[in-house]
């Protein structure tokens, strides 16, 4: 821990006096009108990924950020956020899908896998394997066997849609879509889909 670090306290909702729960994430859901999660990889050629769901589902993205009188940033009028994680896995996103929702609400979840990933580059064994002889750690039961990488894009895909179908953390009324973005061509093709019921 690093020492002499000052309070950030003033900075915590939670912390302000007379905090109420409620009066809090009523003004947030009014904050932002988010309306889809964006789940996608870390991969620095997929950046416009975001931009081009937006355009795909007629949304805002990036949007603006909204200032009060005093120059504070108070707001923004994107409809979509960006969850970006390894291979844009499903696993990675679950707890910030269900936080989404509960901040802002959301009607949409675009889970986005790409053409020459990383996440293809290795397998569960290898990584596991490596992860023993180079850092002395047993990884093996840290993640679910079927998230650590992307061996099957199709398949990916669908178990991702289904993962975060099942997830009691996701709405029943969100839409759920399994895309694959082609990095050369910059195009997204629909793979998979779970529609609300
Ligand atoms: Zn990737």
């Amino acid at each position: 821990m690093c020492g002499n670090h000052q309070s950030f306290d003033a900075y915590a909702f939670s912390k302000q006096p007379g905090f109420d729960e409620a009066a809090v994430r009523k003004e947030f859901a009014k904050a932002v009108p988010l309306k889809t999660v964006v789940v996608y990889c870390y991969d620095p050629r997929i950046a416009q990924v975001p931009r081009l769901v937006a355009e795909e589902f007629g949304q805002t993205h990036p949007g603006e950020i909204v200032t009060d009188g005093n120059g504070s940033k108070i707001a923004s009028t994107t409809n979509v956020f960006e969850v970006c994680v390894a291979g844009g896995r499903a696993y990675d996103a679950l707890r910030s899908v269900t936080v989404a929702q509960h901040l802002f609400g959301i009607e949409n979840i675009v889970i986005v896998h790409h053409t020459h990933c990383g996440a293809t580059s290795f397998t569960k064994e290898g990584i596991i394997d490596a992860y023993n002889q180079e850092h002395g750690a047993d990884i093996e039961q840290l993640y679910p066997a079927e998230s650590i990488c992307i061996s099957d894009y199709t398949a990916s895909l669908e178990h991702d849609v289904l993962l975060m179908r099942d997830s009691a953390g996701t709405p029943k009324h969100a839409n759920i879509y399994g895309y694959m973005y082609d990095i050369d061509e910059e195009k997204l093709i629909k793979v998979a889909q779970s529609l609300a019921v």
